[in-house]
């Protein structure tokens, strides 16, 4: 029997996992759902934002599941015992290099985009971005002062070949079952790392995947094409930093922070870790006014790639669509819905 683990953390993280297990149990009840410890929240009770025993228990599920973490409560805390640690360790435990960020719009929500609807109706991107490598990694790093006393802050933007091609995999694999156009962007124009991606992603495509359509595409004028014609794109595959930008940039056009959910994937027999996109929104926890739209689609995500039920997950997606062509709405989209109330939208729909 599969099993998921949830982190529900802090913040709003509770409050929308709450509605996730709702959800998990409708939907899948053969699905073991477990509860563990996490973040500020496990800061507090262990002095650690991820202790080793949720580590080995995430490791040991099919899949994880967290709300949010962080908080102004331990903004205070080192650097490396502060929530967000617990997150990049676990990312790194698990080895989950691939992070998918769909930027989907559904119709009913169209009309809400920073853009013209005609821009962002039946817009459908998936990023790909490299989540455990490149200038968020590389050594050497610091701030060193120089013998005129002045400082210098350096980091190191490294790949290699491996690296890129087991993103560049997940990224021409996903296409193939999509509109089957993959852009990769980067920099090779000025930098060499970014000249290495482009010759690895070449090598690739030509070896193993060359029914697939492939455009290399700068990662600045990728940046102006996503506002200017988003619809072009089907799959971007990108670097950790890039990534970074490029999918926060994309994922405004379809709406609220609330409805986005990401996933990070590696080794297909391995569990991926989902997660919204959001953070742990200090402002409106415990009010029960958080929109859990963005964790339900990641349970979505999950049920999509790491517990294989496909079937489950179409219905869970027909039934989020069909909460929000009804008009079903929580406050950050213009409505007066509570979590709970969003909640029995979508479950009233499985
Ligand atoms: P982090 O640093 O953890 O990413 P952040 O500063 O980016 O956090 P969030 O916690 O994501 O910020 O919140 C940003 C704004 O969006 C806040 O006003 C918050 O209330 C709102 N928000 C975030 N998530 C949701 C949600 N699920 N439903 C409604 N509003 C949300
Ligand atoms: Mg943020």
């Amino acid at each position: 029997m599969a099993t998921l683990l949830l982190l529900p953390g802090d913040g709003i993280g509770p409050e929308v996992c709450a509605e996730v297990r709702r959800v998990a149990a409708a939907l899948v009840p053969s699905l073991v759902v477990e509860e563990a410890i996490y973040g500020g929240a496990s800061y507090d009770a262990h002095g650690t934002p991820l202790t080793d025993e949720v580590r080995d228990r995430a490791l040991a599920s099919d899949a994880v599941l967290m709300g949010a973490v962080g908080g102004p409560k331990w903004a205070d805390a080192p650097r490396h015992l502060r929530p967000e640690a617990g997150l990049l360790n676990l990312r790194k435990a698990m080895n989950v290099y691939a992070n998918l960020r769909p930027a989907y719009c559904f119709e009913a929500l169209a009309g809400a985009s920073s853009l013209k609807t005609e821009l962002v109706s039946g817009l459908d991107i998936m990023f790909v971005r490299e989540l455990v490598g490149g200038v968020y990694f590389g050594e050497p790093r610091g701030i060193d002062v120089l013998p005129d006393g002045q400082k210098k802050g350096y980091d190191t933007a490294l790949y290699t070949t491996s690296e890129i091609e087991r993103a560049g995999r997940v990224a021409f694999e996903l296409a193939r079952g999509r509109k089957n156009k993959v852009h990769s962007a980067e920099k090779s124009n000025v930098m060499e790392s970014g000249l290495l991606w482009k010759q690895v992603i070449t090598e690739l495509h030509k070896r193993e995947y060359p029914d697939v359509e492939l455009e290399h595409i700068l990662a600045d004028n990728c940046a102006m094409q996503l506002v200017r014609a988003p619809k072009q794109f089907d799959v971007i595959v990108t670097d950790n930093l890039f990534g970074d930008i490029l999918s926060d940039a994309a994922a405004m056009l379809t709406g609220s922070l609330g409805m986005l959910p990401s996933a990070a994937i590696g080794d297909p027999n391995k569990p991926g870790l989902y997660e919204p996109i959001h953070g742990s929104a200090p402002d409106i926890a415990g009010k029960g006014l958080a929109n859990p739209l963005a964790a339900i689609l990641s349970f979505e995500m999950a049920l999509r790639w790491s517990l294989k039920e496909v079937e489950a997950a179409d219905r869970l997606l027909a039934a989020v669509k069909g909460a929000l062509d009804s008009g079903a709405r929580t406050r950050d989209l213009g409505g007066e819905l509570s979590t709970v109330q969003m909640g029995d939208a979508v479950l009233c729909r499985i």
